[in-house]
């Protein structure tokens, strides 16, 4: 069982960012720290502005920071796939067709046709990127992870889906939890 997650991805499901150039910009903003040892290559320790960055919800949240704070400290990594994937956790959403509303209730099954799903109610295609997930999944090529993060405990601030968007060409991203 993964523990929590926060995932960001861009919204075009084939862009990936240089690692270099992402890994230097989410540490100027102070993001990311110094690359993790014992952990999957691309994992980074949390950075100073961390907390703020993410705007953390609820009243004193006790954020574990380093592995000096115990086991679930926040991490972030980030990996590429070869060809887009639609990463989920082990409870997503059930989608509804974009047209008619339709629940989309054999979506699983439907994944290993490709790129999109069809609607059996009005016939719609949808491509993986264009159905709403309501944040339980993504389809994309990139995706950056934060670990030890559960569902709405915090939501990314203004200035670091900024920064993932200049990153991107003016392209916008996304981001949904996961566990
Ligand atoms: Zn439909």
């Amino acid at each position: 069982m993964h523990a929590p997650r926060l995932i960001f991805h861009p919204k075009d499901p084939q862009q990936i960012i240089a690692h270099d150039l992402l890994q230097q910009s989410m540490w100027e903003i102070g993001f990311i720290a110094e690359k993790l040892s014992g952990h999957a290559d691309n994992s980074y320790a949390a950075g100073e502005h961390f907390i703020e960055l993410l705007s953390f919800l609820g009243c004193s949240p006790v954020i574990k920071m380093s592995p000096q704070d115990g086991d679930n400290y926040c991490y972030i990594e980030w990996i590429d796939r070869p060809v887009a994937e639609l990463i989920c956790g082990s409870q997503p959403f059930q989608p509804r067709c974009n047209k008619c509303r339709q629940l989309l209730s054999d979506w699983q099954t439907q994944l290993n046709n490709g790129s999109s799903i069809q609607c059996h109610e009005c016939d719609s295609q949808m491509a993986l990127e264009q159905v709403n997930w309501k944040q339980s999944a993504g389809y994309a090529s990139q995706f950056l992870i934060v670990h030890n993060i559960y569902l709405h405990e915090a939501v990314p601030g203004e200035r670091l889906l900024m920064t993932l968007q200049k990153l991107s060409g003016n392209k916008e991203w996304s981001y949904f939890y996961a566990i």
